[in-house]
């Protein structure tokens, strides 16, 4: 199945000058979302990748990774944006263009030895997966990988992610 054509490119969104990449026309394609995550689930398994949890990541890593979780018969942990997650949280800052951002867990989600795989729709510098591995391995998780939809290339984001094996299904 061509999953590029379902993804919609959204000129200047959210400010001038930005392709976005729009996930919301896969996701309401009944055949297009099932070819998906059967394909993810099936990359994820010829890679070896078993994991006790999917983290996904606020808010489309949300929809992804619970789909993978439930296909993979893991449990799916949230990672936040500061002050969403009700229980107490361990927390990471990390470096925007322009200032910071901050992502939370909770803390009794994960364990020590914990193994996890992080997913999101799209990587683009990988700020957001590199903070959210980070954090999961502060914990003293066992990350196992990572899981996106959507990968741009030119941006070059898995460079800032550690040595594990990096899944993606659609690049530009
Ligand atoms: P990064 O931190 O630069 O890798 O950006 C990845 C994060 O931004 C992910 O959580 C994505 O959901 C979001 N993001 C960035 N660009 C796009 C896009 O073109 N479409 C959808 N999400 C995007």
């Amino acid at each position: 199945m061509d999953l590029k054509s379902l993804i919609r490119d959204i000129p200047d969104f959210p400010k001038p000058g930005i392709l976005f990449r729009d996930i919301t026309t896969l996701l309401r394609d009944p055949e297009g979302l099932h070819y998906t995550i059967d394909f993810f689930t099936k990359e994820c398994i010829d890679a070896g990748l078993q994991a006790d949890y999917v983290i996904g990541m606020e808010s489309r890593g949300f929809i992804f990774g619970s789909l993978l979780a439930y296909k993979l018969g893991s449990g799916f942990i949230p990672v936040r944006k500061r002050g969403k997650l009700p229980a107490a949280v361990h927390s990471i800052e990390y470096e925007l263009e322009y200032g910071t951002d901050c992502l939370e867990v909770h803390q009794d989600a994960l364990q020590l030895g914990s193994r996890v795989l992080i997913v999101d729709d799209l990587i683009a510098t990988g700020g957001t997966a590199s903070a959210t591995a980070k954090l999961v391995q502060q914990i003293g998780c066992e990350l196992v990988g990572f899981g996106f939809i959507i990968e741009l290339r030119d941006l070059q984001g898995r460079k800032h992610l550690p040595d594990v094996p990096i899944i993606s299904l659609i690049e530009y």
